[in-house]
């Protein structure tokens, strides 16, 4: 999104102009006119109600209600992907200009929209406006990077070279074609960006869609929905359905009409879909971008400011629910308290609570999963850590009805401590110091994750620290985020080991071919 000549990035969100504001306030008091709204599923284009339905209630006050959504089921999900299959002759054989064209009017129209969609968002996730708004920004940039791509590849055709025949003209040509019905299933922490993001790249290529959302968040990717009928893509070249990931998504990930997956979420429902989906009739392609557990690494030449600014935004931006949060900081032991200080102070700053407040940094987590999980880690962490700061949920007054955990810094973790492993997903971060910088590198890759990563210090040293780590997106001196933040055609995105599985990232220029299959085409004439 631009307006005048500011334009949204999560790098630039930090000082938005004035207006902005406004607009989205105005957004928030328009949705808050509408709560508890039913909302259908969307197959072969046409608005469907299940029998059942489940409420989205905002994670910052249980008490409201701000949508009714479809409780999809398996036969629901059958008819969304017949709906696909049905619309995918026609979809794949319109020239990818005219594709092109409808996605881009798609990015014109998630801009348009940027506000209300952003505002449902920040009300449905717990994101903090600027967040909320920047997931809505990333979504139309991601399709325009897809059409762009596209176009910048001519379609993917490529003249190949003429086999040497004498008497013979032969000619070659290799092809990129779609594979025919895809599955975006997405998760609840980007919930447009994660699913328009897979979606613009696995339609510009020509595949129609069933997207299905996380249940906690369907209400912003609804509107993501919306926004790819009003541009006038073709019913049932988008289906989107709603409902539990346990029935109706096992329905469509073990379907066989499915040709292939983006699955963004957690480590283990991926593996799990992956597994089954290698028990196919045969093998279909599929994209995950899975956990992180992602280290900064600070040198005792990093500037202290930037590294503690850094640190503390990826730390608890989104209550330390994204997959590239910064849950791990390891320091040189001769700057270790200096950094300590300013980063305490740094998160002792933040502003915790409804999180469509304007100097509201940090929303509630999500559920109630999510809380119970926050008091048990914080629990173990007391017992055999330092709590630095935080530790506790938030319960009095205005936090009474919500999901609000205080950002939590621990240190004095042993090494060995299974917590300097495994994914929280709540706003904990872990902080040690190291002697050598050989050590913080083998601590910051002895984790199954390798999504992101960040530095501090030297250029020389930062030379090392790229070529040593194992992550798939990497910072080095950056005080807008350690680990966090980047933005589709500046640093596209996805992870190694057990973070992604294609090893290319998306809103990069090896993307889109995932979403395609090559066919060559030899034609033989007589001279
Ligand atoms: P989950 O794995 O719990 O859920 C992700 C999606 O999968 C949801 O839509 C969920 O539906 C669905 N689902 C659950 N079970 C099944 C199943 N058996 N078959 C098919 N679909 C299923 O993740 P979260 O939503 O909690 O998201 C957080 C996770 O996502 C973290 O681990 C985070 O690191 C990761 N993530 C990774 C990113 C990356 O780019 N690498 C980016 C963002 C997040 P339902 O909600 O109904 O259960």
């Amino acid at each position: 999104m631009a307006t005048s000549d500011f334009k949204l990035t999560y790098a630039t969100m930090f000082n938005p102009p004035e207006e902005l504001h406004a607009h989205f306030e105005d957004a928030v008091k328009r949705l808050r006119s509408q709560m508890g709204k039913e909302y259908p599923m969307i197959i072969g284009g046409e608005e469907r109600k299940s029998a059942e339905k489940f409420e989205n209630r905002a994670p910052w006050d249980t008490e409201l209600v701000l949508g009714r959504f479809q409780k999809g089921t398996a036969e629901d999900a059958e008819n969304a992907l017949a709906a696909a299959r049905k619309a995918f002759p026609a979809w794949s054989k319109t020239p990818w200009q005219e594709r092109v064209n409808l996605l881009r009017k798609t990015a014109d129209l998630i801009d348009e929209r940027i506000y209300a969609i952003g505002a449902a968002m920040s009300m449905e996730v717990g994101k903090n406006r600027m967040e909320a708004l920047g997931d809505v920004a990333e979504t139309a940039e991601l399709i325009r990077y897809a059409c762009d791509s596209m176009e910048r590849n001519d379609g993917y055709v490529v003249e190949m070279g003429r086999d040497p025949l004498s008497g013979f003209n032969s000619r070659n040509v290799s092809i990129l074609r779609p594979y025919g019905v895809w599955l975006i299933i997405s998760p609840f922490n980007f919930p447009c960006a994660l699913t328009g993001g897979p979606a613009g790249a696995a339609l510009v290529t020509g595949n129609t869609i069933v997207i299905k959302p996380a249940t906690d968040t369907p209400w912003s990717p609804f509107m993501l929905a919306e926004a790819f009928r009003d541009a006038g893509i073709p019913d049932g070249v988008v289906n989107f359905v709603t409902g539990p990931g346990s029935t109706l998504g096992q329905a469509l990930s073990s379907s066989p009409e499915v040709d292939g997956v983006t699955f963004t979420g957690s480590f283990d429902v991926g593996m799990g879909i992956y597994r089954e989906f290698a028990a196919g009739k045969h093998v279909r392609p599929i994209i995950l971008e899975l956990g992180g557990k992602n280290p900064a690494i600070v040198s005792r030449h990093a500037n202290l400011d930037d590294a503690a600014t850094g640190v503390v935004r990826s730390a608890f931006g989104l209550q330390g629910q994204k997959c590239s949060a910064c849950s791990r900081v390891l320091v040189d032991e001769t700057i270790y308290d200096d950094l300590l200080e300013r980063v305490v102070a740094l998160t002792q700053k933040l502003v915790i609570g409804d999180p469509t407040q304007r100097i509201v940094n940090m929303g509630p987590v999500i559920n109630s999963n999510s809380y119970n999980d926050f008091r048990h880690f914080a629990e173990d962490l007391r017992q055999n850590g330092t709590i630095l700061t935080g530790g506790k949920t938030l319960t009095e007054g205005e936090y009474s009805h919500g999901y609000f955990c205080s950002p939590t810094l621990v240190t004095d973790l042993p090494a060995d401590h299974p917590l300097w492993k495994r994914e929280m997903f709540v706003p904990i971060s872990t902080i040690a110091p190291f002697r050598t910088m050989k050590e913080a590198m083998r601590r910051a890759n002895d984790v199954a994750y390798g999504l992101t990563a960040g530095f501090y210090g030297s250029p020389e040293e930062a030379e090392w620290f790229f070529e040593n780590i194992e992550a798939g997106v990497t910072y080095a001196n950056r005080p807008q985020g350690a680990t966090t933040g980047a933005w589709p055609g500046f640093q596209p995105f996805g992870g190694w080991k057990g973070s992604g599985a294609s090893g290319k990232n998306a809103g990069g220029h090896y993307y889109l071919p995932l979403y395609m299959r090559e066919q060559i085409r030899n034609v033989v004439s007589r001279d």
